[in-house]
C-alpha cells in the first residue's frame, strides 16, 4: 500500500506542477498571440526617449479587416503633460492605449514618441519607456514581491514597499502571515480587483517610466482609496507623459487635454472647464456623474 501511496502522491505532485507551467503557459501564448504579427523591423533601433512626447497621427485601427474601430484618431501629448481619454464603453479608449504599447499595428496614419515612429524601434525598448496600469490586472503565479518588482528587477525590499505604500497596498500586505513572500495568482491568493490594481500601480511606480498609460487603473477601487491613490499617481505622473483612460470624471479634471472619443473618432475637446461651458457630451456625462455622486452621498447618510 505504501508502494502505491508514494507515486500517487508523486503523481498528484507531478500534476499540480504542470497545470501549474500550464497556466503560465496559457497567459505566455495569450500574449504571444496577441503579438504574433509584430516583430522588430530589420532596421529597427531603440528609442532614443527624450521628453516622451506622444502623438497619434490620423490613427486607423481594426481588430477584423472589416470592422473599423478608430477612424482617424489625432491628438498630442507633449513631453511631460497629462492627456485623458473619456467616452463610453467600447469607444475604442484601450484600443489606443494598446496601440501605444504596440500589441498591433496601426492600418493607417502614424504613432510617433518623440518624433519616432513606434515601427521603427525595438519593441523591447519601447516597453522599457512604457508603463501601464491596464483595465484587468493578471498577476503572475508568485510571490507579491516577484509581482511588484517586475517593473523593476534588482529592486531592493525599501524601494518595493516605498512604491507599495504609494500604491496604499502595502498595509494590507504585511497584514497577510507571509507578508510580501504570499504567493499571488491562479494558484495562490486570490486578489480582489481593486487589490490587484494596487499592485499593478504600485509595479508602475516602482518602474517610473518616462510614459505611463492608466486605463481605468482605479476602477475597482472605493472612491475613498481611490481618491488616496490618485494623490500617488498625480506625484508619480508630474514631469511624465501620461494618458489616462478614466471612467469617473473626477479623476480628470486637471488633464491637461481631455478627449472625448465616440465610435472611435474624437467628437470633443478640451480643458474640463472649457467643455463644461461648451455643454456638449462631456458636460453631459458631468452632470450625470455628479447627481449620481449626490444620491450615492445621500443614500450614506440616510443609512448611517
Ligand atoms: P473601450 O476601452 O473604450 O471600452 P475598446 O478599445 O476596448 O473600448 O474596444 C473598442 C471596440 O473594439 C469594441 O467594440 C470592442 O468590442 C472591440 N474589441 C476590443 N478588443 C478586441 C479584440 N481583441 N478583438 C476584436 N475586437 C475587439
Ligand atoms: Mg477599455
Amino acid at each position: 500500500l505504501v508502494q502505491l501511496y508514494m507515486p500517487l502522491n508523486f503523481l498528484g505532485f507531478v500534476y499540480r506542477e504542470i497545470k501549474q507551467s500550464l497556466t503560465d503557459m496559457e497567459s505566455m501564448f495569450r500574449l504571444l498571440r496577441e503579438n504574433a504579427e509584430i516583430e522588430d523591423s530589420a532596421h529597427a533601433r531603440p528609442l532614443d526617449l527624450k521628453g516622451g512626447a506622444v502623438s497619434f497621427d490620423d490613427v486607423h485601427f481594426g481588430y477584423d479587416s472589416d470592422r473599423e474601430i478608430l477612424g482617424g484618431v489625432g491628438f498630442t501629448v507633449p513631453a511631460g503633460r497629462t492627456v485623458a481619454i473619456v467616452g463610453p464603453s467600447g469607444a475604442g479608449k484601450s484600443t489606443i492605449s494598446r496601440l501605444l504599447f504596440r500589441f498591433y499595428d496601426v492600418h493607417g496614419g502614424a504613432v510617433r514618441i518623440d518624433g519616432q515612429d513606434i515601427r521603427d524601434v525595438t519593441q523591447a525598448s519601447l516597453r522599457r519607456a512604457i508603463g501601464i496600469v491596464p483595465q484587468d490586472t493578471v498577476l503572475f503565479n508568485d510571490s507579491i514581491r516577484y509581482n511588484i518588482a517586475y517593473g523593476k528587477p534588482g529592486a531592493s525590499q525599501e524601494e518595493i514597499e516605498q512604491a507599495a505604500r504609494l500604491a496604499r497596498i502595502h498595509d494590507f500586505v504585511t497584514g497577510l502571515p507571509q507578508g510580501y513572500d504570499t504567493r499571488v495568482g491562479e494558484r495562490g491568493l486570490k486578489l480582489s480587483g481593486g487589490e490587484k490594481q494596487r499592485v499593478a500601480i504600485a509595479r508602475t511606480i516602482l518602474k517610473a517610466p518616462g510614459i505611463l498609460i492608466f486605463d481605468e487603473a482605479t476602477s475597482a477601487l472605493d472612491t475613498h482609496t481611490e481618491k488616496e491613490i490618485q494623490v500617488s499617481l498625480r506625484e508619480v505622473s508630474r514631469d511624465r507623459t501620461t494618458l489616462i483612460v478614466a471612467h469617473r470624471l473626477s479623476t480628470v479634471v486637471d488633464a491637461d487635454e481631455i478627449l472625448v472619443l465616440d465610435h472611435g473618432r474624437i467628437v470633443e475637446r478640451g480643458r474640463h472647464d472649457q467643455l463644461l461651458a461648451a455643454g456638449g457630451a462631456y458636460a453631459g456625462m458631468w452632470k450625470k456623474q455628479q447627481e449620481a455622486a449626490q444620491l450615492q452621498e445621500r443614500l450614506a447618510t440616510e443609512l448611517a
